[in-house]
């Protein structure tokens, strides 16, 4: 059945307000007291001193009120998927998680069956329930046994995963940071044979599909990780669940990827409208990573992080710049993503205020940072000319020199070998991606990663204690980090 991503975003947050959810806002991306994050990067993250044991009071229109069952829409960043940007069909950099949590509440049983509920029922989703398939973690018999009992799922449609799939955070239990933990079930839907001759054995085995999109996490916090990894069991455990809205969005409307589904199209459109480059063939990557690369952009300025060299403004300013470098492969030489901004404004400003509200002001720095850009990438031109004079047709420009364009301009690698290959010049491209790969090897040394949302659990436990007079751990209290602070 199809369904626009505005009906799917709000029959998920109003299935969850009719099962006792207080429904809040989107967060900001920007993490308020977390020094341990650079960006939100699921729905729980802005949640987590609750999981924690923190009274969840919350701010809303009608007054303050006390909650222990919420649900949002999140908007989310993941820096780590970048690369993965234009190149797989699931993956953006800023994208909408919807997610219900229940913070010492209702526990699996309810959260498995109500995700049930929401997909299948024709009232909702309405998937049909032969397409639904299900990992468990291999240990979780409880979840095993709700799957299969209460819900009814045949067990071939269930896999069982070690922690390194289906345990968070982290990739096992006796790793990983200490504090709230637990197990996980992801759902999947098959998207039918016309997206891949794979079978579900085929996906398990691989962990590669296009045919079996993963769509909803339930997280089950139900441990409290020790130092050694000993797991001790929450008096009170939690539920945490994300849903990929753009991926619910893509399997209702039968697309085979985001770029076509109804709130994408628009800035697609708008892409070829500047360019004059139609949206097909090889160059439509660059169509998809403009139009993504856009729309991060947006909501990462409008949530008021500036373009710099460190931290949040450098990933904002990497965006922007490989945004631009694909407007320049389609032909592009003038600014265009303050112009794309206004679309993105325009098709999400009635859910995201904020994109709206602060348009003038992003598209400014927009503008400033795309002029700045589009100046160095002509010097690399000039740079790059200058190199190729001094060659013959059939001779091979240095992997060094196409990696220090790349480096010092910004000059991209394909810019490079089109350019080259217009002289008949060929590029040592081994040569480049061994020079990148070892600047990338340096750079990993020094980066932040932001995937771990539990990489420094003592700081952040520390913070809600000052926060909270150092007495809001109900049934935490025998946690070490707790005695540190009493
Ligand atoms: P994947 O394996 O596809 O990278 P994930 O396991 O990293 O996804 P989770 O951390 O489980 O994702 O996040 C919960 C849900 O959020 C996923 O099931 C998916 O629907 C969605 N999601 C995760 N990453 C992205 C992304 N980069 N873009 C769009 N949706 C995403
Ligand atoms: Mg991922
Ligand atoms: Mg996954
Ligand atoms: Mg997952």
């Amino acid at each position: 059945m199809y369904m626009t991503t505005a009906e799917i975003r709000e029959k998920y947050l109003q299935f969850f307000q009719s099962k006792g959810h207080l429904r809040l806002p989107s967060f900001s991306v920007i993490p308020q007291d977390d020094p341990s994050l650079l960006f939100i990067n699921a729905g729980m993250t802005p949640l987590k001193p609750y999981f924690l044991g923190k009274t969840p009071i919350f701010h809303t229109p009608e007054g303050e009120k006390i909650s222990y069952r919420v649900t949002t829409c999140q908007k989310c960043v993941r820096t780590g998927d970048i690369e993965n940007v234009g190149r797989t069909n699931r993956h953006q950099t800023v994208f909408e998680m919807l997610g219900n949590f229940s913070f010492g509440d209702y526990f699996k049983k309810e959260a498995i069956l109500w995700a049930w509920e929401f997909l299948t029922d024709k009232r909702w989703l309405g998937l049909e329930p032969e397409r639904i398939y299900v990992t468990i973690y291999e240990e979780d018999d409880e979840a095993f046994e709700y799957w299969t009992q209460d819900v009814g799922l045949p067990p071939e449609r269930l896999h069982r995963f070690g922690a390194d799939e289906n345990f968070w955070p982290a990739d096992a239990p006796s790793k990983g940071p200490n504090g709230p933990c637990g197990p996980c079930s992801e759902i999947y839907y098959d998207r039918g044979p016309e997206f891949g001759a794979d079978t579900w054995a085929d996906y398990y085995q691989t962990r590669e599909s296009n045919r079996f999109v993963e769509i909803w996490n339930l997280v089950f916090p139900q441990y409290d990780r020790k130092d050694g990894g000993i797991l001790e069991p929450l008096p009170k455990p939690n539920i945490d669940t994300g849903m990929g809205l753009a991926r619910v969005a893509m399997v209702l409307q039968g697309v085979t990827d985001f770029y076509e589904t109804d709130e994408f199209k628009p800035i697609i459109a708008k892409v070829v409208e500047l360019s004059g480059v139609s949206y097909e063939g090889p160059s439509s990557l660059a169509h998809r990573v403009i139009s993504e690369h856009a729309r991060a952009v947006s909501f990462i300025l409008s949530d008021g992080a500036t373009f710099s060299n460190t931290g949040r403004g450098y990933v904002v300013r990497r965006l922007l710049r490989r945004a631009v470098r694909y407007g320049y492969l389609l032909g592009l030489r003038e600014p265009f993503m303050h112009r794309l901004a206004a679309v993105v404004a325009e098709v999400m400003g009635g859910v995201y205020p904020e994109l709206r509200e602060n348009l003038e002001s992003v598209q400014k720095q927009i503008r400033l940072e795309e002029e700045r850009f589009f100046e160095t990438l002509e010097q690399g031109v000039e740079r790059l000319d200058a190199l190729l004079s001094g060659l013959e047709p059939g001779d091979t420009l240095s992997g060094e020199e196409a990696f220090r364009l790349y480096d010092t301009y910004g000059f991209p690698l394909d810019l490079t070998l089109e350019i080259a290959d217009e002289r008949g010049i060929k590029v040592d491209t081994e040569g480049f991606q061994k020079a990148l790969e070892e600047a990338q090897e340096l750079a990993r040394q020094r980066a932040a990663f932001d995937k771990d949302v539990f990489k420094r659990p003592n700081e952040a436990l520390l913070a809600i204690a000052r926060d909270s007079g150092g007495t809001v751990f109900v049934g935490y209290e025998r946690t070490e980090e707790t005695a540190q602070v009493k």
